[in-house]
C-alpha cells in the first residue's frame, strides 16, 4: 500500500500545490476520471507514473456530459475505495471537486468541436462532447500537466481530445493508452458493475465481434460492409443486445471507410438492458 494521495476539493488549492511542484521542477502526469475506478484506469496512472514525478488524478462525475436520460444519478460513485486504490500505485494528488466548484453560478462559456462530434458517440448522444471538451479543458487549464491520459477504450473521445488539444495550442501532451480488458476480453468500464451475471455474458459478444473484424481483416477482405455486417449479425443474434451503431472508420478522421486500405477502427455501442457499452479496435490490413 502506498502513501495516501493527498485530496484537493477546490481549484484554488489544487492550483496551489501543483505549482509547488512544478516550481520544484517534477513533471505532473494527469489522469482524468468519473472515479469507480477499476484497472483501465489504474494502468493510465501507471504508464503516467512511468513518465512524470507525480501524478495527479481527477474523480469527477461530469453533469454536462450526461444527456436528461442517462445514468448520471446512478452513475457509481466510490470515492473512498478509489483514493485507496490510487495510493496503491503512487498516486500524489486527487482533484475531486464538487459541481459548484468546477460550474458556479452564471458558468457561460462551452468548447465545441464541429465535425468529429457528429458521428457514433457524439450523434447518439447529443450534447456528450461538448460536456466532455469543456470539462477536459478546464481541467488541463487547471492542471496544467506536462502529458494527460486517456484510454483507447473511448477512442472517439481520445481523437475529440487531440483535436481540441492541437486547435487551441495547449501545451500539454496526450497521450492514448490501450484498452485494458477483462480475461475474457470484455472491455473494462465503470459500467459493467450494472450488469447481471446474464447480461456479463451477453456482453461478451461486443469483443467477440472485433475480434472476429480482426480476423476477417487480417485474412485479406476488404470490403468494410461486410466486416460490419458480420459484426451486426452476431450482436443481433444475443437476445439481450441492442445496436446502437456499428461502424468501420477512418482510424485518424472517423469518416466511414468502404475499401479498407489504410488503418481503419471497428466502433461500436451496444445495449445489454439498460447498460450502454462501447468498445473498438484497429483493423490492420496486411
Ligand atoms: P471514465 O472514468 O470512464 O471517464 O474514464 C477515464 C479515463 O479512463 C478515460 O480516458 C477512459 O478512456 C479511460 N478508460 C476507461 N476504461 C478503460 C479501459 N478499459 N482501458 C483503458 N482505459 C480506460
Amino acid at each position: 500500500m502506498g502513501e495516501r494521495p493527498v485530496v484537493l476539493h477546490t481549484i484554488a488549492e489544487t492550483r496551489q500545490q501543483l505549482d509547488a511542484w512544478r516550481g520544484a521542477g517534477q513533471r505532473i502526469g494527469f489522469v482524468p476520471t468519473m472515479g469507480a475506478l477499476h484497472d483501465g484506469h489504474l494502468s493510465l496512472c501507471r504508464i503516467a507514473q512511468s513518465e512524470c514525478q507525480r501524478v495527479a488524478v481527477s474523480i469527477f462525475v461530469n453533469p454536462t456530459q450526461f444527456g436528461p436520460q442517462e445514468d448520471f444519478a446512478k452513475y457509481p460513485r466510490t470515492v473512498e475505495s478509489d483514493i485507496e486504490a490510487l495510493a496503491s500505485c503512487g498516486v500524489a494528488a486527487v482533484f475531486a471537486p464538487a459541481a459548484s466548484e468546477m460550474y458556479p453560478a452564471g458558468f457561460d462559456t462551452w468548447v465545441e468541436n464541429h465535425t468529429l462530434t457528429t458521428v457514433l458517440e457524439g450523434a447518439c448522444r447529443p450534447g456528450h462532447f461538448r460536456g466532455v471538451t469543456t470539462v477536459v479543458l478546464k481541467l488541463l487549464n487547471i492542471v496544467q500537466p506536462y502529458a494527460a491520459y486517456f484510454g483507447r477504450k473511448d477512442y472517439q473521445q481520445a481523437a475529440v481530445i487531440r483535436r481540441m488539444v492541437a486547435d487551441l495550442d495547449l501545451p500539454s501532451i496526450i497521450r492514448v493508452c490501450p484498452t485494458v480488458r477483462e480475461a475474457d476480453g470484455l472491455a473494462m468500464s465503470s459500467r459493467n458493475r450494472y450488469l447481471s451475471v446474464a447480461q456479463r455474458r451477453e456482453a461478451l459478444v461486443l469483443y467477440r465481434s472485433l475480434q472476429a473484424a480482426q480476423s476477417r481483416v487480417a485474412a485479406g477482405e476488404r470490403d468494410a460492409a461486410v466486416v460490419a455486417d458480420e459484426m451486426r449479425a452476431m450482436i443481433e443474434a444475443v437476445p439481450g443486445a441492442i445496436i446502437d451503431y456499428v461502424a468501420v472508420a477512418d482510424a485518424d478522421t472517423l469518416a466511414p471507410v468502404t475499401h479498407i486500405d489504410r488503418p481503419v477502427v471497428a466502433l461500436l455501442a451496444v445495449r445489454i438492458g439498460a447498460t450502454r457499452l462501447i468498445d473498438n479496435e484497429l483493423l490492420e490490413p496486411r
